[in-house]
């Protein structure tokens, strides 16, 4: 299936959805994205990623050439025109063309994609039997240097950590910051279950506040279920009675296996099947 793409106002069929290789986004990984799903024609928290959006595009001084209730209307369109119910959404906006030295006041105006497609999530029996991550040795971004927080085209530092996952046979890498801490996964937060209470590192740890992070927080405290954003380490991990990832393509992940060593009992446990099935109805 041909999808259209919007860029910057107009859509064009995938096959023909180009822009300059002169873009700084291309050029230097200069610019912020957002990847969303939408669940029967609705996008699931739309306005919260817009909002991630807009305040990724400001701490990196890009002005996005609309508002953002335009940028919304510009994501319903393009599901719209592509007659896509459930989808994976990638909204990009990078700086635009400029030219060949770093100089963003050389890219007069940011250029704004959104590409819709199908899903595409992790094989189910890994949703059933759970995922083996690995730690990575390299080290999130500290804030100090490029904010985690930042959803930025410039995802080396989590494709070196991806690299290191896959050397080690594994999909997912967790990924450490400076001081040893757990931060998140490459491209997915972490949770921990530990004595009946759920546990994540807190925006502090230097993560990308996930919006699945934050949903899966909201339905732990809607339904009783004790939470805890804190400091964790590796050590954590290994001694803990379950541990899943977030994200807004793979929701939300069972992990039974980290650095070879299993978690828990080595099956997904209840809390995690708990918030998936209160997760499955959120999002029916
Ligand atoms: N951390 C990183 C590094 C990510 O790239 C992502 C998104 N793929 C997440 C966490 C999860 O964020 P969200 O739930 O908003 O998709």
């Amino acid at each position: 299936m041909s999808y259209k793409v919007y860029i910057n106002g107009e859509f064009f069929d995938k096959e023909n959805a180009k822009i300059s290789v002169y873009d700084h986004g291309l050029l230097y990984g200069d610019g912020v994205f957002e990847g969303m799903r939408s669940y029967n024609g609705k996008v699931f928290r739309h306005e919260e990623h817009i909002d991630r959006l807009y305040k990724s595009a400001k701490a990196i001084h890009l002005t996005i050439p609309m508002t953002q209730e335009e940028m919304m209307r510009a994501v319903n369109d393009t599901l719209a025109i592509n007659g896509l119910k459930d989808a994976y959404i990638r909204l990009v906006v990078s700086r635009g063309v400029g030219t060949l030295g770093i100089d963003p006041n050389r890219c007069p105006t940011a250029q704004v994609i959104i590409i819709t497609d199908m899903i595409s999530l992790y094989p189910q029996e890994l949703y059933e039997n759970g995922l083996g991550i690995a730690t990575a040795s390299t080290i999130r971004n500290p804030a100090s240097s490029l904010s985690p927080r930042i959803k930025s085209l410039n995802y080396l530092n989590n494709i070196m950590a991806k690299l290191e996952g896959l050397q080690a046979g594994c999909s997912e890498a967790l990924m450490l910051n400076h001081q040893g801490q757990v931060c998140e996964c490459t491209g997915d937060n972490i949770f921990i279950v530990q004595d009946g209470t759920l546990l994540t590192p807190s925006p502090d740890c230097g993560i990308l506040e996930g919006i699945t992070r934050g949903a899966v927080l909201d339905l732990a405290r809607e339904h009783g279920i004790p939470c805890k954003e804190c400091v964790l380490t590796r050590h954590d991990v290994y001694i803990a009675d379950e541990c899943f990832l977030t994200g807004s393509a793979a929701e939300i992940i069972p992990v039974t296996q980290i650095d070879a060593r299993p978690i828990g009992d080595g099956k997904p446990g209840p809390i995690t099947q708990k918030l998936i099935a209160l997760f499955k109805e959120l999002i029916a």
